[in-house]
C-alpha cells in the first residue's frame, strides 16, 4: 500500500471560467493557471504521482510548455494514471478537501464526485470529498483563491 498527500493553490480571478475536478462552477472568476487551473485535479494528480514514486506535476507537465496552455486537467489526471498502472499501482481510495472562501461549493459536490468516480475508474464511495471555508484567516477579500488537499492510497495491481 502507497500513500501520499498533495496540495494545490491558485488565485481567483476576473475573467477566467471556474473549473473544479473536471466540472464547470458557476461564479464571477476562475482560477489562474497556464491549464484550466482546476486545483482539485492538481492536487489529486500530484498526490497520484507522489504515491506511485513518480516525478511532480510540476516536473512532469511544466507550466513552460506551450502545450498545456488552457489544457483541461484531466489530461493530466489520466497520464498520471497510466503511469500508475504502468508500475504496477491502482488507486484505493481518494480524500480530497477544498478550501475556499468562495463560491460556495456543496451544490456541486455529486457532480465533482461523479466525474472524480468516472476519471478515476473508481467507486464513488472510494472518493471523499468536501469543501471547508478559512473564516477569512487564510485568503484575503481583494486577494481570493482556492486551495485542496488530496490524500491518496494505492494498490497493486
Ligand atoms: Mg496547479
Amino acid at each position: 500500500m502507497k500513500i501520499a498527500l498533495s496540495f494545490d493553490i491558485h488565485p481567483l480571478v476576473q475573467g477566467r471560467k471556474l473549473v473544479l475536478a473536471g466540472i464547470p462552477i458557476e461564479h464571477d472568476k476562475g482560477l489562474l493557471g497556464h491549464s484550466d487551473g482546476d486545483v482539485v485535479l492538481h492536487a489529486l494528480t500530484d498526490a497520484l504521482l507522489s504515491a506511485g514514486g513518480l516525478p511532480d506535476i510540476g516536473t512532469l507537465f511544466p507550466d513552460t510548455d506551450p502545450a498545456f496552455k488552457d489544457r483541461e486537467s484531466s489530461f493530466f489526471l489520466l497520464v498520471a494514471l497510466n503511469k500508475l498502472h504502468e508500475k504496477g499501482y491502482k488507486v484505493d481510495q481518494v480524500d480530497l478537501t477544498i478550501v475556499a472562501d468562495e463560491p460556495k461549493l456543496s451544490p456541486y459536490y455529486v457532480k465533482m464526485k461523479k466525474n472524480l468516480s468516472r476519471l478515476l475508474n473508481l467507486p464513488e464511495d472510494r472518493i471523499s470529498l468536501k469543501a471547508r471555508t478559512t473564516e477569512g484567516l487564510i485568503f484575503q477579500k481583494d486577494k481570493p483563491g482556492i486551495m485542496c488537499f488530496a490524500l491518496v492510497v494505492l494498490t497493486s495491481l
